[in-house]
């Protein structure tokens, strides 16, 4: 066998060629096929499994019994075969037999055969079939084996597929039904929208697969790739966004891809082992796909997206086949559909036309949602076999405050939708009248609304909901959303903007809460990285700050210096004792003192917090009070901890109820200790977004909220609508009588008392 995957592929393709031109019927070209692997490959068994009628047949095969042709079966969960189709995955193992998923097939005879390995034949991204090779002795195949293996199941692809042996999934969208439909996904930006369903991307059909001129193949990814990087470039120089975004991150980051010498240098090599350009950048993307499939990063994930979308884009520059459903055009108002898309390809969209998005895959933290809700355009995402249920041109409503798609839909959903929205506008109006209004009780206590934020588009949220400034600005957002570490720079920059957007609003900047679920790639590979069987109460927040003080004095810096000649907000996350406050303000004054000392201008004020979000804390308020000028409350942490229930885990995440007694009894433990400290303390998890629970927040004495922005018109119609000291009593009953349903009394309460909850 030859040495390098390319030269091994090579030969074998060589040979393929010659059976492919050839003008035999296509079972005597796989039978050709077979006995050319096999011999390649220096193995006693190659076969070629192909799915039919929702089965996988044996259609060839070099070294099983020739009696088994075309009668052994199986379904896609049955044996090695199907574990390979059904997971689109390379299997490669040295005793086939200890394999879980292996089934004995005894017409095969292939009880003599130990060592196994398989590829998917792949078609549209669906397996077709499994090419595979067996060998008596017990030996793992080698790397270029397995290389030449996948290369020649691409060209494979072609030959069946030419012949039509297999069932290919619908050429063009083939929709079951032609009814009304109804379909939840995951809310990735709220909002409601109609429109005519546009599919993102026309398929690209492969045509020919094994190169006739090498070169040839070469020069034509070489200018295919020119003409993608010129594309990127202008892309990213015409971006709405302006230059500074997070968008510009975001477009660096793939940037940083169109030029990976990497991911050309791949499909150059794979253009050496005899393909065209056209399957080369397949086979390169077939291997980041399969590569996907194994990672269970989902930040990591977002950024392969990234990849493939450029993929694409290559793919049908050098293939010269239709564009993008953007490139075409849109012509009427578009709900746009897809697998995933990438953000320069949201970016080419035109605004006025795209109404909303559709992608069977997608996350939070991918960027095109992130570009989305700056585009202002709704997303649903993880709904699932799209493609079997909408034809291109059908009318559907996308209600992304419910999570529900509704596709062709009847003239009395169509009515509903129209009332919601009306009602949504309605509502968002009277919210809007209450903009300048002040967040004051009946009895005439202020509470201070504040929003939460991470991004720089979120401040903008200030000026919309006349919220009083940004109680929490989640700064590790900025490093969720780059592929590298934002230097000290790009963080001040953005914290000035932030300022200078609020204006005179104040601003707490909460350091980076990084690790632990909210890993960063480039932040790994530390020697004495240990896994983490519970991120969330592991080497996260101001631990691993405290630990690696380069990032956070970088931090103290750019926060430093982007508030100079005013005042600065900070606050640290995830303090557990006393001395991490400590330690973390002595950096910042470390940094302030340095900067003295080179003259530099200084923040006039500075105001330093401490979230409190680890119960323990609780029982050293007394030390750690008197050093404080705030503290904000994080009961998202802070409800995890108490209850020991994962904040994330579906299952739990019902089960206790913010409004339990034993939430409000130690909120109140905490309010007396700030009161009687006469420290201001505030809320900044998502409980002070509801209005009930807001309601119970305020009653036990915090005046001050910070919540999503969609909350702070509800919040404050509740804040406006009550009488305070009546309900301060009232509560301060329920919790010393021990009600035990207290969402129900408050409910009760709030009904009887006339106090607006929605
Ligand atoms: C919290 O834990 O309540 C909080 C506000 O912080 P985060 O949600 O970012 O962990
Ligand atoms: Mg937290």
């Amino acid at each position: 066998m030859p040495d390098t995957p390319a030269s091994a592929a090579r030969q074998i393709l060589i040979r393929l060629h010659e059976v492919m031109a050839s003008r035999t019927g296509a079972q005597a070209k796989l039978n050709k096929v077979v006995e050319i692997i096999g011999q390649s490959l220096s193995s006693e068994v190659c076969s070629i499994y192909l799915l039919r009628e929702g089965m996988l047949e044996l259609f060839a095969t070099r070294g099983l019994k020739q009696d088994a042709v075309h009668v052994t079966r199986m379904t896609m969960e049955e044996g090695l075969v199907g574990s390979i189709a059904r997971n689109v995955e390379t299997l490669n193992l040295d005793e086939a037999a200890a394999h879980p998923d292996f089934a004995y097939r005894p017409e095969t005879g292939e009880e003599l055969f130990h060592s196994f390995a398989g590829v998917p034949i792949v078609r549209r991204e669906n397996a077709v079939g499994v090419l595979c090779v067996q060998h008596v002795d017990p030996r793992k195949y080698e790397e270029v084996e397995i290389e030449a293996l996948q290369t020649v199941a691409m060209v494979l692809s072609e030959l069946i597929s030419n012949a039509e042996l297999v069932d290919e999934g619908p050429s063009d969208v083939r929709v079951a039904s032609t009814g009304t439909q109804i379909v939840s996904g995951l809310q990735l930006v709220m909002g409601m929208a109609r429109g005519n369903a546009v599919y993102h991307q026309p398929r690209i059909t492969i045509e020919h697969t094994v190169a006739e001129d090498v070169e040839a193949e070469r020069a034509r990814v070489y200018s295919a790739f020119n003409k993608m990087r010129e594309q990127i470039d202008s892309l990213a120089g015409t971006s709405e966004f302006g230059v500074d975004g997070e968008h510009q991150e975001v477009i660096e980051t793939y940037k940083m891809f169109a030029y990976d010498e990497g991911w050309s240098r791949r499909i150059n090599e794979a253009i050496d082992s005899g393909l065209t350009a056209e399957a080369a950048i397949e086979r390169v993307q077939q291997r980041t796909r399969m590569r996907m499939r194994q990672i269970d990063d989902p930040l990591l994930q977002d950024r392969m997206h990234d990849l493939e979308d450029l993929a694409n884009r290559l793919l049908r520059i050098v293939s010269g086949q239709l564009g993008t459903a953007a490139q075409l055009g849109l012509r009427q108002d578009t709900i746009l559909i897809a697998r995933n898309l990438g953000p320069a390809e949201l970016l080419e969209y035109d605004r006025r036309r795209l109404k909303g998005v559709i992608l069977e895959e997608g996350s939070l933290t991918a960027h095109v949602t992130i570009v989305a809700r700056a585009m202002g355009v709704p997303v649903l995402g993880r709904v699932r076999n799209v493609r079997h249920m909408i034809a291109e041109g059908d009318p559907l409503l996308l209600d992304v405050v419910e999570n529900r798609l509704f596709i062709r839909p009847s003239p009395d959903m169509d009515e509903a939708f129209d009332s919601k929205l009306a009602m949504t506008q309605k509502r968002r109006a009277a919210f809007a009248a209450m903009r300048d209004m002040p967040a004051q009780t009946k009895d005439g206590t202020h509470v201070e609304l504040m929003i939460n934020a991470g991004l720089r588009d979120d401040v903008g949220a200030l000026d919309v909901t006349g919220a009083d400034g940004i109680g929490l600005f989640r700064t590790e957002f900025q490093f969720l959303v780059s592929a590298t570490m934002p230097q000290r720079e790009r963080q001040q920059r953005l914290y000035k903007d932030v300022m200078d957007i609020a204006g005179e609003r104040p601003v707490i900047f909460r350091t980076v809460d990084i690790g632990g679920d909210k890993a960063l790639p480039y932040l790994r590979g530390e020697e004495d990285e240990v896994a983490e069987e519970n991120p969330a109460m592991g080497w996260r927040a101001i631990r691993l700050s405290l630990e690696r003080d380069g990032l956070m004095k970088a931090q103290a810096r750019a926060l430093l210096e982007a508030a100079a000649g005013r005042t600065l907000y900070v606050m640290f996350p995830m303090i557990s004792e006393p001395w991490e406050f400590d330690q973390a303000r002595a950096l910042f004054d470390q940094q302030r003192e340095w900067m003295l000392q080179q003259r530099k201008m200084l923040p006039t004020n500075i105001y330093y917090g401490a979230m409190l979000e680890v119960p323990a804390l609780a029982e050293t308020l007394d030390i750690l009070l008197p050093k404080l000028d705030f503290l904000s409350i994080g009961t998202n942490d802070l409800t995890q901890f108490l209850f020991a229930a994962d904040r994330a885990h579906p299952k739990l995440a019902e089960r206790y109820d913010w409004l339990s007694l034993a939430i409000l009894r130690f909120l109140r433990r905490i309010v007396r200790a700030c009161e009687a400290a006469n420290v201001s303390v505030g809320v900044c998890g998502e409980m002070g977004g509801r209005t009930l629970e807001a309601m119970a927040l305020i009653g036990l004495g915090i005046n001050r909220l910070s919540i999503t922005p969609a909350s702070v018109g509800p919040v404050k119609a509740m804040i406006r609508s009550i009488d305070l000291s009546d309900f301060k009593g009232r509560l301060e009953a329920m919790l010393d009588d021990g009600t035990i349903d207290l969402r129900a009394a408050l409910t009760d309460y709030a009904g009887k008392s006339g106090i607006e909850l929605s």
